[in-house]
């Protein structure tokens, strides 16, 4: 449930209330707006009562919620979050946050090189995987620590935020002191041992749809994360399965403004793993940018043909050059710039 407090409602009103649920051992949220104030609890409400609640001073009213996840829910916390990134970029209203790099990080020159140009046409976060997730375990398995320590030397030089996938909680440990932002994949979004620990790491996270998960296993899956007290999350659309075989997964737009509708969280829409063709790439860049998405994650690479991984669905240097130029228009249109 929610408890709306009276318009501007009083710090003192606020805390007894605050302190009455925290005294019957449940937990509260607070979202404070500049008219509305909503304490957000989280707990076993059957021990609250609804007649002692009302009758305490400027309480306006007690809203359900239904939903199982919670602190992820827009009810909780009716304004948008910016999420930080380590002091070197944000993700959410306003922004769009171009997040671009390889695939797999290949070697520390072709991060670097790619770091460079990413920067030049206006990414703000830089990609690159060090523990691959591939579908064949033959394929390219990433660099692991030595990809990581890449990662953090470009962001050195150039001033890029990182980020990086975690596959698995050793990965997550290694990848916590290099980057600042973790990814975590499709195919681990309901890994919920992996959910708790990257909510304890306290670093920004992204977390990309499972390749078959509704849009509310999605925020459960969230939820996880916020529950061990990391707020710092971003959800991604990167396409789901589906009978379609032209494009590598079907990039659901439609759960752009279906989860602005129930979460504050930001969204990031990837349509390079969506489609997994480069040609596909700009055009739902631009219809994700109409959507309102506050921000995008593209492959980019030199040489897609000889990248070591997802070269087909690449842009190469002057194609990002020329989709981020085609891009700010789009940007501009919905009061958004990078
Ligand atoms: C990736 O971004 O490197 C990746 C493997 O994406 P996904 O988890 O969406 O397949
Ligand atoms: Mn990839």
């Amino acid at each position: 449930m929610i408890i709306v407090m009276k318009p501007r409602a009083s710090d003192k009103s606020v805390d007894a209330v605050i302190r009455y649920i925290k005294d019957n051992g449940l937990q509260t949220h607070l979202s404070r707006g500049e008219e509305v104030t909503i304490i957000g609890v989280v707990g076993d409400k059957t021990k609250l009562s609804e007649e002692n609640l009302l009758s305490y001073d400027e309480v306006e009213k007690i809203v359900p919620v239904t939903e199982s996840y919670k602190l992820v829910n827009r009810k909780f916390h009716p304004d948008p979050t910016t999420v930080d990134v380590g002091g070197k970029t944000r993700i959410g209203p306003g922004i769009l946050t171009l997040m671009a790099g390889p695939c797999a990080v290949e070697s520390e020159e072709q991060l670097l090189r790619i770091a460079r140009e990413v920067k030049e046409n206006g990414a703000t976060i830089l990609r690159g995987g060090a523990f691959k997730p591939r579908t064949s375990p033959y394929s390219f398995q990433g660099l692991e620590e030595e990809g990581l320590k890449y990662l953090k030397e470009a962001s050195e030089e150039t001033g890029l935020a990182t980020i990086t996938e975690a596959v698995s909680i050793s990965s997550l440990e290694t990848s916590a002191k290099y980057v600042d932002m973790i990814q975590i994949g499709a195919r681990n979004m309901q890994n919920f041992e992996l959910l708790k620990e990257v909510g304890r790491t306290g670093l920004p996270v992204m977390l990309k749809r499972g390749l078959s998960a509704t849009i509310d296993e999605w925020l459960n899956a969230a939820e996880y994360i916020m529950s061990e007290g990391n707020h710092n999350v971003v959800l991604c659309e990167r396409g789901i399965r589906t009978f379609e075989k032209s494009t590598r997964n079907t990039l659901d737009l439609s759960a752009v403004p279906v989860l602005r509708e129930k979460t504050h969280l930001p969204i990031i829409v990837d349509p390079s793993h969506a489609t997994g063709h480069t040609a596909y790439v700009p055009p739902m860049a631009k219809a994700a940018v109409a959507c309102d998405a506050d921000g995008l994650m593209v492959e980019v690479h030199y040489d897609p043909a000889h990248a070591l991984s997802d070269g087909q669905q690449s842009l190469n240097f002057a194609q990002f050059a020329q989709f981020t130029r085609e891009l700010r228009p789009f940007a501009a249109l919905v009061g958004r710039s990078f």
